[in-house]
C-alpha cells in the first residue's frame, strides 16, 4: 500500500531534510486562515489541502493580500469539490515572489526497474502535458541508488536543460535534499511542481507531493500515517473490510479478487481512449458476494460524484453468479435510490447462467447483462459518455 500525504505533510518531510519551503500553517476554518495570513504576512496563498493535483486550476489555490480576501478564499476552498475530493482542511503559506518554476520529480521507474528523475525548466504547468507536447523539456536521469543523487549530477541535470550556471547552482542543493527525502523516509514518489526561484535567486519548493511506500512503515515513526490513513471514501472501504482505491475517472469498477478488477480497470481504460473515460476507483469486494456486503461496497461507489455507471465484472466460485445477482438486486433496492446509476453486469464462472436467468426475470432498468469482459468494458465506457443514453 502507498499513502499519499497531503502537501502540508509532505512539506513537514521537506522541511525535516533541509529543503527550502515557505512558512506555512494549516487552517480548519475561515477565521484560522484569517488568522495564519496575518500572522504569516501578505500576500499569502490558502490552497486547498486534497492528495490530488491540479488544485491551482480548480480554483483550489488562491494568492489573497488581505484578511478579507482571505476569509474569503478560504470560505469559497472550504468544502469545494476537486475531482472527487473534497477539501476539509487549508494550508495557508506565505506569498513567495516567483521569477521562474521549474519542475523536479523522483520516482521509481517500474519498466526499467530503477530511480529516475525528472527536471523541466518549464515548470508550473501540467507535466503530462508537457510529456506529451514537448517531452525534450523533460530530463530524465536515472539515479543509481549506492551513489544517490550528489550535487554536481544535479547541477548537470540543469545544465542539460538548459539552465545557466547559476540556475544550476541554486537548485541542486534542494535537489539532493528532495533525493534524502526520496531515499531516507522510503517514499514511492516525491515531485515539486513548482520549484521555484524567488527574486532573490534563492530556490523554493512551493509545492510538495510525496508517496511512502507502506512496506516500509515498520522502520519509521510516521505520526502523519494514521491521518493520512483515514481520507474520504477509502476510509470508509477499509473500515467496512473492502479494497477500495479512488482513481480519477467516471466509471465505477469493482469484481471480486483483486487480479479480476485491475484487469477490467485496463479494459475499461483501453475502451475509453478515444472518449477520455477512465476507472472513477479500484474496488475488490472479496469473497462473498452477500447482499449487505454488494449494498454497502455499490453504495460507496456510488458515492463518488463523479461516477457515471458502474461496472461489476464478477467470476463466480465458491459464491455462484445467481448469489451475486440475488445480493445486487436487493442492493438495488437499499442503495439511497437518487444516487442510483446505470450498471453493466459481467457474469462468468460458477452458475453464470442461473445468475443471468435471474437478472432477465428481474428486469431491472438498471443492470445490463454483458457476455465477456471485454463487450461490457465497451458497453460501460458508451454508457458513461452518453452514447446509448
Ligand atoms: P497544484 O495546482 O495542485 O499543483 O498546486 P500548486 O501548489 O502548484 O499551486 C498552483 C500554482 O499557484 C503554482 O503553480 C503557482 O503558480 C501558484 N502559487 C502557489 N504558491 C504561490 C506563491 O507563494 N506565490 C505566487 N505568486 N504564486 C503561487
Ligand atoms: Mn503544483
Amino acid at each position: 500500500m502507498h499513502v499519499d500525504l497531503y502537501e502540508y505533510q509532505a512539506r513537514e518531510l521537506f522541511a525535516a531534510h533541509g529543503v527550502p519551503v515557505a512558512a506555512g500553517r494549516i487552517a480548519d476554518t475561515p477565521e484560522e486562515a484569517v488568522a495564519a495570513a496575518t500572522e504569516l504576512g501578505f500576500p499569502a496563498v490558502v490552497k486547498a489541502q486534497v492528495t490530488i493535483g491540479g488544485r491551482g486550476k480548480a480554483g483550489g489555490v488562491k494568492l489573497v493580500h488581505s484578511a478579507q480576501e482571505a476569509r474569503d478564499a478560504a470560505k469559497a476552498i472550504l468544502g469545494m469539490d476537486i475531482r472527487g475530493h473534497t477539501v476539509e482542511r487549508l494550508m495557508v503559506a506565505a506569498g513567495v515572489q516567483i521569477a521562474s518554476e521549474q519542475y523536479f520529480s523522483i520516482l521509481v521507474d517500474r519498466t526499467e526497474r530503477r530511480y529516475l528523475s525528472l527536471f523541466s525548466l518549464r515548470g508550473g504547468m501540467d507535466v503530462e502535458q508537457l510529456a506529451a507536447t514537448d517531452p525534450e523539456a523533460i530530463i530524465r536521469t536515472p539515479i543509481d541508488p549506492l551513489t544517490g543523487l550528489t550535487e554536481p549530477a544535479a547541477q548537470q541535470i540543469v545544465r542539460t536543460a538548459g539552465g545557466t550556471e547559476q540556475i544550476a547552482a541554486a537548485l541542486a542543493p534542494a535537489m539532493v535534499h528532495l533525493w534524502e527525502v526520496f531515499s531516507q523516509e522510503d517514499a514511492s514518489l516525491v515531485e515539486v511542481n513548482p520549484m521555484i526561484l524567488d527574486g532573490s535567486g534563492a530556490a523554493v519548493a512551493i509545492d510538495a507531493k510525496v508517496s511512502l511506500d507502506g512496506n516500509a512503515k515498520f522502520r519509521h515513526d510516521w505520526d502523519f500515517w494514521r491521518g493520512a490513513e483515514s481520507q474520504g471514501l477509502e476510509a470508509r472501504a477499509k473500515a467496512l473490510g473492502l479494497n477500495y482505491v479512488k482513481l480519477d475517472g467516471q466509471v465505477g469498477v469493482m469484481g471480486n479478487g483483486a487480479g479480476l478488477v485491475m484487469s477490467t480497470l485496463d479494459l475499461v481504460a483501453f475502451a475509453g481512449k478515444t472518449t477520455g473515460i477512465t476507472p472513477a476507483n479500484f474496488l475488490d469486494i472479496g469473497g462473498g458476494a452477500s447482499a449487505d456486503k454488494m449494498a454497502v461496497s455499490l453504495g460507496l461507489v456510488l458515492s463518488d460524484p463523479q461516477v457515471r455507471c458502474v461496472y461489476i465484472n464478477v467470476y463466480g466460485g465458491i459464491t455462484a453468479c445467481d448469489q451475486v445477482v440475488d445480493g445486487i438486486l436487493e442492493a438495488l433496492d437499499r442503495v439511497d435510490q437518487a444516487t442510483l446509476k446505470p450498471i453493466v453486469l459481467r457474469l462468468d464462472g460458477n452458475k453464470a447462467e442461473e445468475g443471468r436467468a435471474l437478472l432477465a426475470r428481474a428486469q431491472s432498468p438498471w443492470v445490463k447483462s454483458s457476455a465477456t469482459m471485454e463487450g461490457g468494458a465497451a458497453d460501460v465506457v458508451a454508457l458513461a459518455s452518453g452514447e446509448n443514453n
